[in-house]
């Protein structure tokens, strides 16, 4: 049996074992074609398989009706911050942005290349350390869109309640999230998320978008990068990541083997109880950054008392066998991500060390 780590990282994020076993036991011969499906064809019955399973598991799993599309497309969440602008902001309209961290002001900046952004609420004078509550959100009945990101990975910040914007269609960034907990996504008209957080490998972003949104896409804009090309041809319009697809496809199936969205949501508030919960201890020692009300499932961002215990935690973390702990270069101190791939036994391992980490230093 391979030595395996705990692995904390942000994203890429670990695996499903069984997913990875599974993988390795296929790649030489997928399923009697004598090829690797590293090496098959797009267009291939095989292919044509994983790819109309991965998306029935997407909506089977979030519980999504067929108003809704599901897209696997390319160029990571960040095309998408300039995919959505290009396809849903058209000129005179305004789009509603709010700004909770990195990649929301990231998805700022591709919309306000394209066309008028308006910035609703912005915790960046707070340190980004909360999102807003529903009703610090104000969007005009006219607006083309709003958009949210659902986790702020680097931050730490997590939405319970959405904001309302009536009528304006809202759209959220849900990389850092997608498929943890259930959610009702009716309220969104689009969601994108890359994969290799909650769902596979990076390669692959999946995009779900309701059909009156999918409507409004314009039709001089350039073929890959409207929405519809990709709706129209089931994905296939060009040649999709297809490895990352079929490993998507067996971590749904790998969810719903766990009980789907309802295990796995119980799991995850598990996990984050477990790291919280040792936290509020030793709220001296490991000091949380964020607002507790705002407090993500998946990514938990700390400050030890000291850079050098920081590093010292680092060190010896990764020595017991737990790693991927740093936090992020722009912010410092120590996050621990969460996603649905990481075991109970991960976190109750990780909090004990941690116990263990305060008392001796
Ligand atoms: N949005 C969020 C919330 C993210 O966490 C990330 C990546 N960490 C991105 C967008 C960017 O994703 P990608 O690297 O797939 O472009």
């Amino acid at each position: 049996m391979t030595k395996r780590v705990y692995n904390f990282n942000p994203g890429p994020a670990t695996l499903p074992l069984s997913v990875l076993q599974r993988v390795q036991q296929e790649l030489l011969d997928y399923r009697g074609t004598g090829m690797s499906v590293l090496e098959i064809s797009h267009r291939s019955p095989e292919y044509e398989d994983i790819n109309t399973s991965a998306m029935a598991l997407t909506r089977e799993i979030l519980g999504l009706r067929d108003n809704f599309k599901v897209l696997f497309l390319g160029g990571g969440a960040s095309t998408q911050f300039a995919m959505i602008p290009m396809n849903f902001l058209p000129t005179g309209k305004t789009a509603v942005y709010v700004d909770t961290g990195s990649w929301s002001s990231k998805a700022i900046k591709e919309a306000q290349k394209i066309g008028k952004v308006q910035v609703a609420f912005s915790s960046k004078a707070e340190n980004y350390k909360r999102v807003p509550k529903p009703s610090e959100v104000k969007c005009p009945s006219e607006a083309a869109y709003l958009h949210v990101t659902s986790n702020n990975t680097i931050f730490g910040t997590q939405y319970d309640d959405f904001p309302n914007p009536g009528n304006v269609p809202m759209i959220a960034d849900m990389s850092s999230d997608i498929a943890s907990r259930r959610r009702d996504f009716t309220k969104f008209s689009l969601i994108y998320a890359g994969a290799q957080k909650n769902l596979g490998p990076a390669g692959v972003t999946i995009v779900i978008i309701r059909d009156d949104l999918l409507a409004r896409c314009p039709e001089n804009l350039s073929t890959m990068f409207t929405y519809t090309t990709h709706a129209k041809e089931n994905s296939l319009y060009n040649t999709p990541p297809v490895f990352a697809v079929y490993i998507v496809k067996m971590v749904l199936e790998w969810m719903k083997e766990q009980g789907g969205l309802n295990a796995v949501e119980k799991s995850n508030f598990a996990k984050k109880e477990r790291i919280y919960q040792m936290m509020d201890l030793s709220s001296e020692y490991y000091r949380g950054t964020v607002d507790p009300d705002s407090r993500s499932w998946m990514n938990i961002t700390m400050r030890l008392p000291s850079e050098e215990l920081e590093k010292k935690f680092l060190a010896e973390a990764k020595a017991a066998g737990f790693i991927g702990l740093k936090g992020h270069r722009s912010v410092g101190g120590i996050r621990v991500s969460l996603y649905n791939a990481m075991p109970l036994e991960g976190a109750e391992k990780l909090a004990e060390f941690m116990e263990k980490f305060r008392k001796s230093n």
